[in-house]
Formats: C-alpha cells, structure tokens, sequence
C-alpha cells in the first residue's frame, strides 16, 4: 500500500514529506512556531477521508 503525507488542517496529501505545498500548509497555524504535524497514512485512508492529491508532488 502507498503512503502518503498529510497535515490535519490540510486538504492535499503528498507523495514526499519534502514537498513545499506539504510545508506551506505545515505554516498554516498562527504562528510560524506553530507548525501542523505531518502524519504518514495509508492512501486509501486518506482518500476515504477527503483529502485530495496535491498539484506539486502528484499526491500518488
Ligand atoms: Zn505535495
């Protein structure tokens, strides 16, 4: 099974943890201390709960 990468705020998950859109979205908190975790899920689980492949790394 593919993994892939995604932050809980975000709606994109991401082929590599090295993605600028995956740590654009990491900054998306209050601050810029603030940084959304990134979380490995399966690709099917994340498809099943909304998240849509990013444009950038292709997501699959
Ligand atoms: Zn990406």
């Amino acid at each position: 099974m593919a993994e892939v990468y995604v932050t809980a705020k975000g709606d994109k998950y991401h082929k590599t943890e090295n993605c600028w859109g995956l740590i654009a979205g990491q900054k998306s908190g209050e601050g810029r201390y603030d940084l959304q975790p990134i979380e490995p899920k399966e690709l099917g689980d994340a498809i099943a709960n909304g998240w849509t492949a990013c444009g950038t790394c292709g997501g699959s």
